[in-house]
């Protein structure tokens, strides 16, 4: 036994000395095999609780099958084309990445490109080369106060305008997410997407590749773009509609062009791109620096120890961010989301349809994960602990065709943090909330329209019964002879002599004769055991 707590495997050559952050922590054993065709690597696999790969390994369902003990996979840079995310997902298996390492390099690349591209240097270095000395045909031109266009101005986009600026230019940006205060600070101007278009001098891509920034770069928003403009595009291929560019360029249109990043990697032979003028393409080599590798392997390294360690899943990409110290100060109100979530499996009346988590508190990043944890309280008690976690709970909800929708509520008048689900099951409705005592005691308020006050923690009998006379002893009279013993046990009524609701806290388990003992009673009307974690 090595006593270590976690073994984390690392493949494709990442190199050791940046793995300082597991490698220097005693709860981790790092075990390198830098191929993962090697029969080694699937045997490592099968203890694996962590595993780092770049992108030559392909982290596919049948190596997760394999990976049993597996809670982390973590890449040594941004895109996970190589990880099926869905597969991960479903498995509870957290996907981290490790987004900004690669910062500088790529930010760095595109200066080279926007000055490569305003002087001619790749042109001009192959007419030298040919035996020419065309001095006259490659006048460029100065980046001092001309425009630069961002689109996208995140890491790389806000390195790329900090660099640009030092260069005497004027930058302007669009980006939905980009404050003013961020703007300001970094000396540029914010502007709609037609702005940028139509006013910049160089227009640099900085987004990621989405459904709207497909084709973002198009025919028609080429024609826009002042007669003479350059484009560079380190981001994502699909962005730039690669004809279009190409013949924008032919036409003159544009001055010239930069590309790192293609639709299809690697670029195809009979690419238009090959043949058009004033074109720089480069291999995707925004991150290829010695530096840049070494950082996102640290970086990764860190996020799979906090990860494994901490319960950090700040950085991964299929669970709702939340970081160690949120996970900290949050504790209390996710163990009241997933007793709620308990509680509201075994009280819902029938299959589950929809569920409306809705929060009243002073923490404003709690709904998403408190919403995780409610649905891993829902379905843990169907789907078993083995499915079901954090990371998996909103995906399995999903695939259940469980409709999740989240609401802050404003202030609640009696909790300062307060939690409620509102769930539409087949067969009706379904209320329940929880709510802090103090700052940290987790308690269930509310079952339907009775309020109570539980501790959301252990085996819970919920009963309906006619509100006379005699119940609470005869039900204690029966869980008596049964052996069990009654931790709490709180009544409460909507009318004097209606319908009542008993809410019974009990050590150890209830099994069905006891319930089907509590159902003889004739005041009974409906008896419900609920397990909560
Ligand atoms: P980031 O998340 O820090 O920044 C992306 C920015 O794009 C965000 O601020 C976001 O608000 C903005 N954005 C999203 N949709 C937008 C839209 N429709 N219009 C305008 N802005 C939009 O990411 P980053 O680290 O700066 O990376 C930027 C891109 O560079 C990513 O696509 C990344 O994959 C790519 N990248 C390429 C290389 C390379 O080797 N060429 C290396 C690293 C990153």
């Amino acid at each position: 036994m090595s006593g270590k707590q976690f073994t984390v495997l690392v493949t494709d050559k990442v190199s050791g000395g940046s793995l300082n952050a597991l490698l220097e922590d005693d709860r981790f054993e790092v075990v390198l095999i830098d191929d993962s065709k090697d029969p080694a690597f699937m045997e490592a696999l099968k203890t694996a609780n962590g595993l780092i790969v770049r992108s030559a390994t392909k982290v596919r369902a049948d190596m997760l099958d394999a990976a049993p003990e597996l809670s982390v996979v973590g890449r040594a840079g941004v895109g996970v084309d190589n990880i099926d995310l869905d597969a991960a997902t479903a498995r509870g298996v957290a996907v981290l990445n490790a987004p900004a390492g690669n910062t500088v390099s790529t930010a760095e690349l595109t200066m080279a490109l926007i000055l490569a591209m305003v002087r001619g240097v790749a042109e001009a270095d192959a007419s030298v080369r040919r035996g020419e000395w065309a001095r006259s045909r490659f006048k460029g031109a100065e980046l001092r106060g001309r425009t630069l266009g961002l689109i996208g101005a995140g890491r790389i986009g806000g390195s790329v305008a900090r660099r640009c600026r030092a260069f005497g230019m004027d930058v302007i940006a669009y980006d939905p997410f980009l404050t003013d205060e961020k703007a300001s600070a970094l000396g540029i101007e914010r502007a709609d997407l037609d702005g940028v278009i139509e006013r910049a001098d160089v227009i640099s891509l900085h987004v990621p590749l989405t459904d709207e920034t497909k084709g973002m770069i198009s025919k028609a928003s080429i024609a826009r773009m002042k007669k003479g403009a350059f484009v560079v595009n380190v981001s994502r291929g699909g962005v730039v509609d690669e004809p279009a560019l190409a013949e924008a360029l032919v036409s003159g249109q544009l001055a010239g062009a930069a590309l790192d990043v293609y639709e299809n990697e690697p670029l195809e032979a009979d690419s238009p791109l090959r043949d058009a003028p004033n074109l720089i393409l480069t291999p995707h080599l925004g991150a290829s620096t010695q530096e840049a590798q070494e950082l996102v392997a640290s970086e990764i390294a860190g996020a799979v120890r906090a990860a494994l360690a901490d319960g950090d899943l700040t950085p991964a990409l299929n669970a709702p961010a939340i970081g160690g110290e949120a996970l900290r100060r949050l504790a209390p109100l996710l163990e009241l989301g997933s007793g709620l979530g308990n509680l509201a499996c075994a009280l819902a009346p029938g299959g589950v349809q929809s569920i409306d988590v809705r929060y009243a508190g002073s923490a404003d990043d709690a709904l998403k994960p408190l919403t995780a944890y409610v649905l891993m309280g829902l379905l843990k008690p169907v789907l078993g602990n083995d499915q079901v976690n954090f990371v998996s709970a909103g995906h399995l909800a999903e695939q259940r065709g469980i409709k999740v929708a989240r609401t802050q509520l404003s202030e609640h008048s009696d909790y300062t943090e307060y939690l409620e689900l509102a769930i539409q099951a087949e067969r009706g409705e379904l209320r329940v909330a929880g709510a802090l005592l103090g700052d940290a005691h987790p308690r269930i308020v509310r079952i339907e329209d009775y309020h109570v006050d539980i501790v959301p923690a252990g085996t819970l009998i919920v009963l309906k019964n006619n509100d006379v006379p005699g119940v609470i002893g005869r039900v204690g009279t029966i869980l008596g002879n049964h052996d069990i013993n009654i931790a709490g046990y709180h009544q409460a009524r909507l009318s004097k002599g209606g319908q009542a609701l008993a809410a019974i806290s009990v050590d150890g388990d209830v099994d069905q004769a006891v319930r089907g003992a509590l159902l003889e009673l004739p005041e009974i009307t409906a008896a419900i055991v609920a397990r909560l974690a």
